[in-house]
């Protein structure tokens, strides 16, 4: 295993605290039906003074089981999706490539080959703890910029079911509960009954 526990904990919360800052800086990426990935894209883009292009690719015949990859072009920053995989998993690797850029995970102004990053579950990057703590990173950010804490809390609290939620936030049923969990296990550690 690559990481105690403990670091992996870290890791998370490094990608929840930049999925807040995010959710902070780019507001108007949100629409009334969750978070607009294009829009997202391009807000990024601007911060960045860069073109950042989404673009869909037959990856199944790639080893390793790639999901999806970012890199730098002349003309802008492509994020590359693996189009053979469900819609929802699609929006997940946007915003997790999405979360690489935002944490300076690549270098935006460097052409070059070797410069990318991936989104894959299997194990290509298991090898490297480094790169495996930025996965971590990177999927706890796409998480909180798919389904924000406080929205869901507020769904909870109104009694929206987690079929409706997942269908509001574009993710899968079975995203949105481990995202629920997620946000209650965390609750419970935050505030202890009084
Ligand atoms: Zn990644």
């Amino acid at each position: 295993m690559e990481g105690s526990m403990a670091e992996i904990k870290e890791e998370v919360r490094k990608g929840v605290e930049l999925g807040k800052r995010f959710n902070k800086t780019f507001p108007n990426v949100f629409t009334n039906c969750g978070v607009d990935l294009n829009l997202a894209a391009r807000a990024l883009g601007d911060y960045f003074n860069k073109k950042i292009f989404v673009k869909n690719a037959d990856l199944s015949k790639m080893k390793g089981g790639i999901s999806g990859f970012t890199f730098v072009r002349e003309d802008g920053v492509y994020i590359v999706v693996n189009s053979d995989e469900p819609p929802y998993r699609q929006r997940f690797t946007i915003a997790h490539e999405l979360g690489h850029i935002f944490n300076g995970d690549i270098d935006l102004g460097k052409i070059d080959n070797l410069n990318m990053v991936f989104r894959s579950d299997l194990e290509l990057f298991y090898g490297d703890p480094e790169k495996f703590k930025l996965e971590q990173m990177a999927n706890s950010f796409a998480a909180e910029i798919l389904m924000p804490e406080d929205q869901v809390l507020s769904f909870m609290k109104s009694g929206v079911s987690v079929e409706e939620m997942a269908m509001f936030f574009g993710v899968s049923p079975q995203a949105m509960r481990i995202r629920i969990a997620g946000i209650l296990h965390s609750q419970d550690h935050k505030q202890p009954e009084n």
